[in-house]
């Protein structure tokens, strides 16, 4: 089941943490670790301050995008030391780690990214997220080390876990039971593409003036849980009201 959690570190600067990160995932049972865009990677430094956890950084996968980074995910949380422009669903550290076990428990696919060293994670990067994570820390010093940070959500994972805190199945929890798979990130963000051509073709969203639209949108469908099917019939409204835009015919069943 821990096997279903991925952590995903985004443009990390020294491999030293690296190294560290994955020592704290060994430790606390986590085995996926994926980098996006390392500056360093392999690196002795890395191997050394993973004392151990070799195995972990032998089958790191390293790839050039966040995107790529989540694909088959349906549940991402993506952490930050500071607020940002929009606000966003939050979760403190102890609910990330039952969010995580609970959905990991059901067979999903789940991501916990963390940011660059000196910048963090850009704006846009935690827009494809569906919960933000602030670990407590005192306002006037609030970075952590990356691998610190790692640590954190890691322990709270495994803590979750070890509580056995997971629905047997969705009738458990409060959440009606699913009736069809959650659609992952890498098609939601075709779906996000497609309806961003759609709302610039309507003239709704205007590319010179886009304001916090799409960032809007996104946070909507991201706490709506959208299952596959209901995914196809977005597209299709998407397909068709491109059709009309252009004056093309309708599509109805009935005729
Ligand atoms: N100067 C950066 C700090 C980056 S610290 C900024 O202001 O965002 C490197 C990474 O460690 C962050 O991107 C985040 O993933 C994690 N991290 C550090 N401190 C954190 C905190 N208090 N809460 C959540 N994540 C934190």
């Amino acid at each position: 089941m821990l096997q279903n959690i991925r952590v995903v570190l985004v443009g990390t600067t020294h491999p030293g943490n690296i190294g560290g990160a994955a020592r704290a995932m060994k430790n606390m049972g986590l085995t996926r670790l994926v980098l996006v865009e390392p500056r360093v990677f392999p690196s002795p430094e890395a191997d050394a301050r993973a004392s151990g956890a070799d195995d972990i950084l032998a089958s790191t996968q390293v790839v050039a995008s966040l995107e790529e980074a989540l694909t088959g995910c349906s549940l991402v949380l993506g952490t930050s030391a500071r607020d940002r422009s929009l606000p966003w669903p939050m979760l403190n550290p102890r609910e990330s780690g039952v969010k995580v076990v609970e959905q990991a428990a059901q067979g999903l696919e789940v991501a916990l990214v963390f940011g660059r060293e000196h910048a963090g994670l850009t704006n846009d990067e935690l827009q494809r997220c569906h919960f933000h994570v602030h670990i407590a820390s005192n306002p006037d010093f609030s970075s952590l080390n990356l691998a610190a940070a790692v640590q954190v959500l890691s322990y709270e994972v495994r803590t979750a876990w070890l509580a056995g805190q997971v629905p047997v199945n969705a009738q458990a929890s409060n959440q009606p039971a699913r009736e069809s798979e959650l659609a992952t990130m890498d098609e939601m963000e075709g779906f996000y593409a497609h309806l961003e051509q759609t709302l610039v073709a309507i003239g709704f969203l205007d590319p010179e003036k886009p304001r916090h639209l799409m960032a809007r949108l996104r946070r909507l469908y991201g706490r709506s849980e959208v299952e596959r099917p209901e995914l196809s019939i977005l597209r299709g409204i998407l397909t068709e009201t491109q059709k009309a835009a252009r004056g093309e015919p309708h599509k109805r069943k009935d005729q």
